[in-house]
């Protein structure tokens, strides 16, 4: 069994599991082996009800009270039965698993393992696993993976698939070359994937890891290495001059621009006006205004003669972008159109046109900027705002459609300057680290579910103000295996607990594009008061007049998606509120979201998070916006992303040919593996 063979060659994978493992994105061998665990679960000892603690997966050894209790809400069934040790009493509840009211009996004793959470005061396990003692004990101190699965797939057909896999596969030779892998003290790489499946115990997994999170940094740094190597002094035919119109555009707006807005505008100028293409970051904090450093280049660009386009993540965006963006160049008799996928084929082929024909200036869009049809005349320029959600491939995909075009690429990711040099190493740095001076610091406040009368009379009194809301939850609808607030009822809730004036609304990923961007427009035209959301704003969303963003369950997103989630308040002139209400009983949760009580700036979020994760953390929660690689997380395993990063300097020319040619399938995997950068 080879890398690349469909999974459907591994024994007991017919056609239907293979389709169910496709929606997790594994179409390959390779791709499977790769799946890694999120976690391992580690079986301890039973321990007395007495010492329970909330939160916690905890295994119990107790025998039945009394017989199992079924019980129907709405379409769910219940199993509620009551067990006891020598130490106390304890409820245990079951979902849709009926027929444990026939197989549970009293006078054994059971061994049961489940999470322990708290239901109207009383401490409860839910949906324990049942074990019989001699094969529970079979399990102590062996470390279990736990994968990250979908529907239709469970743990143990993932493990099993997984087990086959690793038996029958042909390991390539190791491509790390074997004078780095010593300095750098490697686990052999065949050796490192089946260890992190299947550890023998915590140490080897740790090294293990160790060895796959240089991988991917390695593996990056090559990709990177490769790229700059390609594009380095490629002379530009887009030359420009800076036309006047760039300072009546800048007089123009009712604000003026900070130093740091106006220093990265000398960098792009500079760039711009250049022999060689530009290829420039520019990080700035969430608010700091990037939007009008892209709007200027644009409009350079186009005074110069040549075609320019921006792409974005979302089609949302697209349009917020598309329509701001014609507000502010109309007046200098620039054309603009939308490329967005959710347009019709005709509207597709009229644009394809127009384009082609240089009928447009400007073309704003996602994805579908890139698709083959689209043939652009003279593209000087080259935006991607929010450029973590795009592949390098991406992006040279759109480069690639004009010669040589110069390149903008915009982040809101507080990478610090060490880091951000290694992992846009073939980029140019710009940083806009300033607010505009006239906004008001956002308000926060961390605050318990008991606080939202409170939250709600506020938004009230916010809307009559003329102002708007953002309420966020975690899921889109209900979900019997976790509780969380879901943005369906949640509507409903709000439109109850509101006076009946306000307009409440939502929006979420599931959506048809169409009726996204319609609720977004409605939204930012002030039709609707309070927009309950799930995380779909995240990213760029710019309605100035909102000033409230209340996140319920906060303590289930991470710190970065947080503050961005924030960032979508305190864009304009009026005071903003963030209420972040957190329904977990933990203190970690606490602490952790007090950190962005404390401050509202990005670098030090991170930094902060950083600490209370720890290096130690190695499965903590992921910085959602940030680049995500499988196994690595650029933050805790900065000092291997230092490490890689030299190690691949320190190669020469022929030996990074030898390993391309020694592993002719690592190409294809380099351009692939750096999907979300
Ligand atoms: P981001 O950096 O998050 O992309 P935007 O570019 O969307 O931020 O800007 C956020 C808001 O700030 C916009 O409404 C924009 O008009 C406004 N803005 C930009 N620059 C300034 C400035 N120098 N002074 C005041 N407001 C500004
Ligand atoms: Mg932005």
């Amino acid at each position: 069994m080879n890398f690349d063979d469909r999974i459907n060659v591994i024994k007991g994978i017919g056609e239907k599991t293979e389709k169910v493992f496709n929606k997790l994105n594994i179409q390959t061998v390779q791709d499977l082996i790769e799946h890694y665990p999120r976690g391992y679960e580690e079986f301890q000892k039973p321990i007395p009800i007495a010492h329970l603690r909330e939160g916690e997966t905890c295994t119990i050894e107790a025998s039945l009270v009394g017989s199992p209790k079924l019980k129907r809400v709405r379409h769910l069934r219940i199993i509620n039965v009551r067990v006891k040790d020598v130490s106390g009493f304890l409820n245990l509840t079951w979902f849709n698993m009926a027929f444990l009211q026939k197989t549970l009996r009293m006078g054994i004793r059971y061994i049961f393992r489940g999470k322990v959470v708290r239901k109207n005061g009383i401490l409860v396990m839910e949906q324990p696993r049942i074990y019989q003692k001699p094969d529970y004990y079979k399990l102590l101190n062996v470390l279990q993976p736990i994968y990250p699965l979908t529907e239709g797939l469970t743990n143990a057909a993932v493990t099993k698939a997984i087990r086959h896999a690793l038996a029958d596969l042909d390991f390539a030779k190791d491509y790390i070359p074997k004078k780095i892998a010593k300095e750098y003290n490697l686990m052999d790489r065949t050796k490192a994937i089946k260890e992190i499946h299947f550890p023998k115990d915590r140490n080897i997994m740790l090294k293990a890891r160790q060895r796959l999170v240089f991988d991917e940094f390695f593996m990056y740094s090559l990709t990177l290495r490769h790229l700059k190597e390609q594009k380095t002094r490629i002379k530009t035919e887009y030359t420009m001059k800076e036309p006047v119109e760039c300072d009546q555009l800048i007089k123009s707006f009712p604000y003026s621009l900070t130093k740091a807005q106006l220093r990265v505008w000398q960098e792009i100028k500079k760039d711009l006006s250049g022999d060689y293409g530009m290829n420039r970051l520019i990080q700035g904090d969430v608010g700091s205004g990037k939007t009008v450093l892209a709007t200027l280049s644009l409009l350079m660009a186009v005074k110069n003669g040549y075609q320019a386009s921006m792409m974005v993540p979302t089609e949302v965006l697209a349009k917020q972008h598309y329509k701001s963006i014609t507000d502010t160049l109309e007046k200098f008799g620039i054309s603009i159109c939308l490329l967005v996928g959710s347009m019709t084929a005709k509207e597709k082929r009229e644009a394809y046109e127009k384009i082609k024909q240089h009928k447009v200036d400007i073309i704003i869009g996602t994805h579908a900027l890139i698709q083959e049809k689209v043939e652009y005349d003279q593209l000087g320029l080259v935006v991607t705002d929010e450029q973590h959600r795009f592949g390098v491939k991406q992006r040279e995909a759109l480069m690639n459609k004009g010669g040589q075009p110069h390149v903008l690429v915009m982040s809101a990711t507080p990478i610090p300057r060490t880091l951000a040099i290694i992992l846009y190493g073939d980029l140019d740095i710009s940083i806009v680290d300033e607010l505009p001076a006239e906004r008001l610091p956002i308000k926060n406040c961390v605050v318990g579910t008991n606080y939202r009368p409170n939250a709600y009379r506020f938004i009230e009194s916010q809307v009559s103000m003329g102002r708007q809301a953002y309420v966020i939850c975690p899921m889109v609808e209900e979900n019997e295996e976790i509780e969380a607030e879901n943005v369906i009822d949640y509507t409903e809730t709000l439109k109850e607990a509101l006076a009946p004036s306000i307009t409440v609304e939502y929006l979420h990923g599931k959506m048809k594009p169409k009726e996204k961007n319609a609720i977004m427009e409605r939204f930012a035209n002030g039709e609707i008061d309070v927009l309950v959301s799930t995380t779909v704003v995240e990213v760029g969303v710019n309605v100035p007049n909102a000033t409230v963003m209340m996140i319920e369950n906060a303590q289930r997103f991470g710190l970065a998606q947080l503050h961005q989630l924030r960032g979508r308040v305190g864009r304009g002139e009026y005071q903003s509120y963030c209420i972040f209400i957190c329904n977990s009983s933990s203190k970690e949760a606490w602490e952790r979201l007090e950190i962005l009580n404390k401050s509202n700036d990005g670098f030090f979020i991170a930094g902060e998070d950083l600490k209370l994760r720890g290096p130690g953390d190695i499965f903590g929660i992921r910085q959602s916006g940030t680049m995500e690689f499988k196994m690595a997380d650029i933050f805790t395993d900065a000092e291997y992303l230092k490490a890689a990063a030299e190690a691949v300097k320190t190669l020469s020319e022929l030996e990074v040919s030898a390993i391309f040619e020694e592993n002719p399938y690592l190409e294809d995997k380099i351009l692939n593996q750096t999907k979300t950068l």
